[in-house]
């Protein structure tokens, strides 16, 4: 009886899973190609970049060059307003930028966005303008709450912005999401296809989101898998192999600049890509011991870290150490300087002089 019930709630369980595979709760996303997206939605209009700095950059001239009239805010003082003339725009102030546009594209960084837009960009917002962002955080969380009668829409590419710049020069493109928040003008989807096509984004995909989606996984992956557990797991190795007496050459080789390679791998053609190429001692190896390194536990915590991103409480730990000064995140930085993975990297880097060429930070 027992083995019955079982078989039953196995199959039960089996169809519940195809049902939401098939029927439309993992339904899968359409991807928007050149063809869906006319630039003609954005001719006749000004485009405002506001912000000339990774981004910035990067939407600025991929659009110009795509035809598009486009002008650029950048304030004095720094290496970017240097850079903006010198790509042959004017760096306006950012409320007359706003005044002259028809659409405001922001790209600030996120935890000063919404004392910028009060001020300097709010004001000068009128009826029937569009505002653009490319990271929904401020949206999202209620940061900043435009007019109704306002084009509230995104354009995140998947990748940062001197990367989106190179693969447009390179005639192809970065994956981008669109997404709308508030749709004023009932044209905002074709104002957002005809933005990443000038961008260069549906030469490679496009896929549509919303707002929440995208800043929820956004965060998440940033702070579990890319950026806060790749770090974190590159430290743990390298220091494991140090403190048992190999030395750093050897660490950092096996914990950070093989790293690349491996991804690179995956990125081409998924894990079972990157499996096929390794020894079979390797597959073995990463079968055997990657679930003791990344374990339930660790998937407990990832979900901890999602709810924490999902009822905002990051979204104000940040803003809240932004407007501290940036006590904590400055403080690590200075310390991550002198850790000996990046001394260590320095020296070898300058050794092997022709494969870094290419180092976005000098
Ligand atoms: P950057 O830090 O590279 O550039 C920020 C720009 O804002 C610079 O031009 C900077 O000028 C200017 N700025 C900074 N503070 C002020 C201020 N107080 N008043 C006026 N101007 C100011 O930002 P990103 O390009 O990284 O990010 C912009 C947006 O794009 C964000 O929403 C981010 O989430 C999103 N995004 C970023 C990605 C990336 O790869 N970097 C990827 C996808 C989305 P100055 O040089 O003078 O400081
Ligand atoms: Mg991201």
């Amino acid at each position: 009886m027992a083995k019955n019930n079982f078989l039953i709630f196995t199959l039960v369980g089996y169809q519940c899973y195809n049902f939401l595979n098939y029927a439309g709760a993992y339904k899968t996303m359409k991807i928007y190609y050149e063809d869906d997206a006319n630039l003609e939605h954005y001719k006749n209009k000004k485009i405002a970049v506001i912000g000339y700095g990774s981004q910035g950059h990067a939407h600025a001239l991929n659009l110009k060059e795509s035809g598009i009239d486009v002008i650029v805010a950048q304030r004095a003082g720094g290496r970017n307003y240097d850079l903006c003339k010198k790509d042959g725009f004017h760096p306006y102030e950012i409320e007359e930028a706003v005044q002259q546009a028809d659409v405001v594209h922001v790209l600030l960084p996120d935890e000063i966005q919404k004392e910028v837009y009060e001020a300097k960009i709010a004001p000068h917002l009128s009826s029937g303008k569009a505002l653009v962002f490319s990271h929904g955080f401020n949206i999202h969380f209620g940061f900043i709450t435009p007019k109704n009668d306002i084009d509230v829409y995104m354009v995140a590419p998947k990748g940062p912005g001197h990367v989106v710049r190179r693969e447009y020069l390179a005639e192809s493109g970065v994956p981008c999401l669109i997404a709308i928040h508030n749709d004023a003008s009932g044209n905002s989807k074709n104002l957002a296809l005809a933005h990443a096509k000038g961008i260069g984004g549906t030469r490679v995909g496009v896929l549509e989101t919303t707002f929440k989606e995208e800043t929820e996984t956004d965060l998440f992956g940033e702070q579990s898998v890319l950026c806060g557990g790749l770090v974190h797991l590159i430290l743990a190795g390298f220091e494991t192999l140090v403190e048992a007496g190999y030395s750093k050459e050897m660490a950092y080789f096996e914990c950070l600049h093989e790293m690349k390679l491996i991804v690179d791998l995956m990125y081409e053609g998924g894990i079972h890509n990157m499996r096929y190429s390794i020894s079979e001692t390797a597959e073995f190896g990463d079968y055997e011991t990657g679930p003791k390194i990344i374990n339930a536990q660790t998937k407990e915590t990832m979900k901890q870290v999602l709810t924490n991103i999902q009822n905002g409480s990051f979204a104000k730990k940040f803003i809240e150490e932004a407007r501290a000064g940036k006590p904590t995140m400055k403080a690590i930085r200075e310390k991550m300087k002198n850790h000996d993975v990046e001394v260590v990297g320095e020296k070898l880097r300058q050794m092997m002089v022709s494969l870094f060429k290419k180092k976005t930070v000098r």
